[in-house]
């Protein structure tokens, strides 16, 4: 049996980053320590940014995602963590209207976004995925110059006026700008992939969203890469709602204040919202059986 363990890194003693966790696996139970500085609940006290409500999600007639609510909150972190095929791709996507594309998907419920209906009549999809960015697990720059990333979608939106400020602004808030400033002309192709991800990041930070969707957004990457993507969530949630999906309960645990559990309905193998809660009450304490058994490592 493995079991996830949780500690505090920092301390100085092996030279780590302040603030960030680690989880070994070994017994007992996790210990978390929260590199939040404010105490459990507190984060009840934040602005909504979405409220979801009732959500149900289907391709075709088979139901992907069942009865989930659930309130994620400004300038916090949100990690929605579960099995493989819980729906958690389909929850994040849904957010921005991104599986809209899929002829099959429909959703019933509602997602309301700063209180407004995100499927409402007469939403403009566009505007949707202006304010509500997202990066996906690949990185996905387009065969351009670097600067012609992240200019991309600014030019597109007619903001032409002050675009060399505004593609160094991205690019400095995605921590690139100092390894790319003298090759802006040069292709997005022949960066590393981390730096691919980090610039993926700046060409939605561009558009200066609301909120950042990270499906996934480290598992193509090396630790060293990954450690990056990890502390520029901490640098952007002063500005940014973020929620990642992540496979690795370990980041979640490093980035995440608030967690949402998915897992299969026992009954209807169904994906559906288990538990969602403070980082440290998911790890630490779980209210549900299902959350324990899955952050301990007892799962599958
Ligand atoms: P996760 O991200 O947790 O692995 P997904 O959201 O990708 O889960 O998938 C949830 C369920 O929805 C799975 O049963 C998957 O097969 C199904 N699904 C996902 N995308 C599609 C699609 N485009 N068409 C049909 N079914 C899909």
């Amino acid at each position: 049996m493995t079991t996830w363990k949780v500690t505090q890194l920092g301390s100085g003693e092996d030279g780590e980053v302040p603030g960030r966790v680690r989880i070994r696996t070994e017994t007992p139970a996790p210990t978390i320590a929260s590199h939040r500085t404010e105490g459990a609940r507190i984060n009840d006290s934040r602005p909504v940014v979405f409220d979801i409500n009732d959500m149900s999600v289907y391709y075709g007639s088979s139901r992907a995602l069942m009865n989930t609510s659930m309130r994620i909150r400004q300038h916090l972190v949100t990690a929605v963590i579960g099995p493989s095929g819980c729906g958690k791709s389909t929850f994040i996507r849904s957010l921005n209207r991104m599986n809209d594309s899929i002829p099959s998907f429909r959703i019933t419920g509602q997602i309301l976004y700063h209180g407004h209906d995100v499927y409402g009549p007469g939403v403009n999809r566009v505007e949707v995925r202006r304010r509500i960015g997202m990066v996906f697990q690949k990185p996905n720059p387009f065969p351009k110059s670097i600067y012609d990333n992240v200019a991309w979608a600014p030019r597109n939106l007619g903001l032409k006026s002050g675009l060399d400020e505004r593609v160094e602004r991205a690019l400095r808030q995605a921590a690139l700008w100092d390894e790319v400033k003298n090759r802006l002309r040069t292709s997005a192709m022949g960066l590393s992939g981390g730096q691919q991800q980090r610039l993926c990041i700046a060409r939605a930070l561009a558009v200066e969203p609301d909120v950042l969707l990270l499906d996934e957004p480290a598992s193509a990457l090396d630790p060293i890469s990954t450690a990056a993507i990890e502390d520029l969530m901490h640098s952007l949630k002063s500005r940014y709602t973020i929620v990642i999906v992540t496979h690795n309960m370990q980041q979640a645990a490093r980035v995440a204040d608030q967690t949402a559990f998915f897992s299969l309905d026992r009954v209807d193998q169904v994906g559906t919202l288990i538990e969602f809660d403070d980082t440290e009450q998911i790890f630490r304490s779980p209210r549900d059986g299902r959350t324990r058994d899955y952050v301990t490592g007892q799962f599958g």
